[in-house]
């Protein structure tokens, strides 16, 4: 199986977090890919730098207007009078606004309230490069997976909370619904998506929600009580065309694997039974029992049970990494997870 990973990626070093009224030190940090990658030299995969992804491959997913947000935005911070280390946006527009015909600011404040969802996604000259990376990384894997190879991104910056035109949660580039689009146009009439990162793929959702090609499927803890606490609720089904091809399985805090696989399972069954040619996982590590702040409880057996049911389906898989934050279980839960998958159908 191949891997794919950039050196620039490890450049992206965002500094701001903010929980609960606390200014703390963001934890998706550079480290996180180092014992990622240590688990792919564990598994014996090869490590590949991939091809730089083509601009009309990241239009797929996101508007122009907002990469070259990304790209241009920490020149124009830069260029203000006095500024912090990075962009971090103080205020978003509100539902009222936007009701009212509220309209992007030129300046950089006012766009980066407009493209940001909150403040855990710090922009720094660097993170262009990185987000581009790993979406080129995410555009591999499928790329390999249309072969009919599984394939892992290393993908970090993540990637399932970025809505088309608006990052958040670390999240910049969709890298999941990026490889998802290029499964589409290498010939996969439907594609699955399975989100087992503890959060809600709140960006992924958004991306497919009228559509009926492309099926989403996240196991999550409940967003009444955590992160992105608005949307993951079972009722959200998809709309118009995407009606029934949204599907959201919650789960309460402290869930372990029983509960867990369960509903991984439940979730593997409706990609079943959509007949799907090709799959991409969003895998986080973040529902964890060693996570830190941990909201669910799954052991690493978890995750290679988990590994196995996805091998099951007996299609090619596109693993992109999303969250896990935990830097002396990640690896190893990678090795369990990749190890169970193995390297094709
Ligand atoms: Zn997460």
């Amino acid at each position: 199986m191949k891997a794919f990973w950039n050196l620039v990626q490890a450049a992206h070093d965002p500094q701001f977090f903010l929980q609960r009224g606390v200014v703390k030190r963001n934890f998706e940090v550079p480290a996180r890919a180092e014992v990622l990658l240590a688990g792919c030299r564990e598994l014996g995969l090869e490590i590949v730098a991939p091809p730089p992804a083509d601009r009309a491959a990241l239009l797929a997913v996101h508007p122009a207007d907002y990469l070259d947000f990304l790209r241009d935005g920490p020149a124009e911070w830069a260029a203000m009078d006095w500024q912090g280390p990075e962009l971090v946006a103080n205020i978003h527009p509100a539902p009222e606004m936007l009701a009212n015909g509220a309209r992007r600011s030129a300046t950089v404040i006012g766009k980066l309230g407009w493209y940001t969802a909150d403040t855990s996604c710090p922009v720094a000259a660097e993170t262009w490069p990185a987000a581009q990376a790993a979406a080129a990384g995410a555009l591999a894997a499928a790329d390999e997976a249309a072969v009919g190879r599984h394939a892992y991104a290393l993908a970090r910056p993540p990637g399932h909370h970025a809505y088309p035109a608006r990052a958040g949660g670390h999240c910049y580039l969709n890298n999941t619904a990026l490889a998802a689009e290029r499964l589409r146009t290498r010939g996969a009439a439907r594609v699955g998506v399975l989100d087992l990162d503890a959060h809600h793929g709140n960006g992924t959702q958004g991306i497919f929600w009228t559509r009926d090609d492309v099926l989403f499927v996240s196991v999550h803890g409940d967003p009444n009580s955590y992160y992105p606490w608005y949307v993951g609720h079972p009722g959200e089904r998809g709309a118009g065309a995407g009606a029934g091809w949204n599907l959201n399985l919650p789960l309460a805090q402290g869930t372990g694997d029983a509960g867990w696989l369960r509903a991984v399972g439940a979730g593997i069954g409706a990609i079943r039974r959509a007949g799907v040619d090709a799959l991409v996982v969003s895998l986080g590590f973040d529902a964890s029992i060693d996570e830190p702040l941990s909201f669910l409880a799954v052991s690493a057996d978890g995750f290679a049970r988990a590994g196995e049911a996805v091998r099951g389906l007996g299609v090619p898989v596109a693993v992109v990494q999303e969250g896990g934050y935990n830097l002396d279980v990640i690896g190893g839960l990678l090795v369990r997870f990749l190890g169970a998958l193995g390297d094709g159908v």
